[in-house]
């Protein structure tokens, strides 16, 4: 996987836990469960948005406004995100240092 695919896959990650946990804080605490690390996840992701081209990370944050996941894995050559059907020799050798999108919803893919 492209590296720089690899740090976006990962930030989406994080900031859908962040996410989530900031929705159900309260609950969450009322079940005991410890929230102090969410300010340390916080730094941790934007820190890591640091290291990603603002290009790529200005495209990512579009599409998680538009679509809630910016990035989806291909499975059985369909996106995940609208079902589109995508060819196999997508994948060829020059792209392998491009990040991937769909061609139907412009969701950034990888194949897991
Ligand atoms: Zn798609």
């Amino acid at each position: 996987m492209h590296p720089e695919l690899q740090k976006l896959v990962l930030l989406q990650d994080i900031e859908a836990n962040i996410r989530e946990a900031e929705e159900q804080g309260e609950e969450l605490k009322e079940l005991g469960f410890n929230l102090d690390g969410l300010n340390q996840l916080k730094e941790r992701a934007e820190a890591m948005a640091g290291e990603i081209n603002p290009r790529h990370l200005a495209y990512y944050r579009r599409l998680t406004r538009r679509f809630g996941h910016a990035v989806v894995p291909v499975i059985d050559n369909l996106c995940t995100g609208c079902f589109a059907n995508i060819p196999a020799q997508f994948v060829s050798a020059t792209n392998e240092n491009l990040l991937q999108k769909c061609e139907s919803c412009g969701r950034i893919l990888y194949w897991p």
